[in-house]
């Protein structure tokens, strides 16, 4: 059909998650070609069954520059860094260790040489601290900006794999490390970059190197920058024998990704706001920004902690490691998705978004 022939209804008004049931009704019918893929869309990664028993997971994602990047703002090494990360964050959501990964990037014809490569020193450092290969991709030219994207597959064994759903009443919410770093960090990368640009068009003198001198913002900036994926929270669930009823990693923000697993598995859940670790350096910057880091947590995104739930007898275990938080307990569906505030109101998570592609 051509473009032009097409009714016009904007892919603003249904929004990515809209868009991709969209997809998803079109391409379900190609899902029985392939008997052994166990999981296509709706989850972290596809999933799909090795004749060996165990399961291969893949998953792909997109950076494209001043959607997902600005290179005002972001060390170009970091920037190949956090590409890899990001996916490999996806496998870690499955319980699976990642393999390998194909990387292709477009590129208008005058970037720097020099850029391409530091930004593949990037990827490869972090490769090497994640035990996996850059096995290949494809290079193609762009007309003006950058686009970097980067498919991983890895491994789990077929009785720990960890999907969405699965989640039942009783279950304990977890989730790793802190939260609401990585917007926070943003917003005074944002606010740093207009100050630079603002000074440029003065003809004043820029003189706060912020990007060299994180300071007092340092955690926030490098959880935005450099968001580590959990690979040590795998092996710990490993080497204690647990293996998460659901897990997804915090992409979206902790309501919107508490919600796709609430969604998943059939079920309700209570977070407790007092439970949720925010990063102490987000609660300094949202007092600047007069915001709250609360909201930082619950819909900023880009955290890539692990959200996950457990059997209550694991709790022992859990609490036994110094980096992951016990938030709340998975309720039956029809008790709602509530948070808990700290003056004991229970608040409707549903209504707290995340963020979402083609929302203005
Ligand atoms: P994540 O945040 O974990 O990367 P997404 O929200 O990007 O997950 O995607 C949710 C699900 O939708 C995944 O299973 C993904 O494979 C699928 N998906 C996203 N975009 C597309 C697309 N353009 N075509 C097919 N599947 C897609
Ligand atoms: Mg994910």
């Amino acid at each position: 059909m051509n473009l032009l022939k097409m009714s016009f209804k904007p892919i603003a008004d249904i929004g990515e998650f809209g868009l991709i049931e969209r997809i998803s009704s079109i391409v379900s019918s190609s899902l029985e070609s392939s008997p052994k893929l166990i999981e296509g869309i709706g989850d972290d990664c596809a999933v799909y069954e090795l004749s060996s028993g165990t399961f291969q997971v893949v998953t792909t994602d997109l950076l494209i520059e001043d959607i997902h990047f600005d290179l005002l703002t972001t060390p170009v090494q970091h920037l190949g860094s956090k590409a890899l990360s990001v996916s490999v964050s996806d496998i870690c959501a499955m319980n699976a260790r990642p393999c390998y990964a194909l990387t292709s990037i477009a590129l208008p014809p005058k970037t720097p040489v020099e850029f391409v490569e530091t930004l593949y020193r990037g990827m490869n450092e972090t490769a090497l601290l994640y035990n996996m290969a850059l096995a290949g991709g494809d290079t193609s030219s762009s007309k003006n900006s950058i686009s970097i994207s980067v498919m991983v597959a890895g491994e789990v064994e077929k009785n720990h794999i960890t999907y969405r759903k699965g989640a039942e009443p009783g279950d304990l919410v977890c989730v790793t490390g802190s939260l609401g770093g990585s917007a926070a960090g943003l917003k005074v990368l944002m606010r740093e970059k207009n100050l630079m640009l603002e000074h440029i068009r003065n003809g004043e003198q820029y003189d706060r190197d912020l990007m060299n001198n994180l300071g007092e913002y340092d955690k926030a900036i490098s959880q935005h920058l450099l968001p580590p994926a959990r690979v040590d929270i795998v092996a710990f669930f490993e080497k204690h024998m647990i293996v998460p009823t659901s897990m997804i990693d915090i992409s979206d923000g902790l309501a919107s990704d508490i919600a796709h697993i609430c969604k998943m598995s059939g079920v309700g859940a209570k977070i407790d706001e007092s439970r949720i670790p925010i990063l102490p350096q987000a609660r300094l910057i949202a007092d600047e920004f007069q915001d709250e880091a609360l909201n930082f947590a619950l819909s900023g995104g880009e955290d890539y902690q692990l959200l996950f739930t457990i059997k209550p007898d694991k709790f022992d275990t859990i609490a036994s490691h110094p980096d992951i938080s016990v938030i709340g307990k998975i309720n039956p569906e029809n008790e709602g998705l509530l948070l808990k505030d700290i003056y004991g109101m229970n608040i409707d998570l549903l209504s707290i978004g995340g963020y979402s592609h083609f929302r203005e």
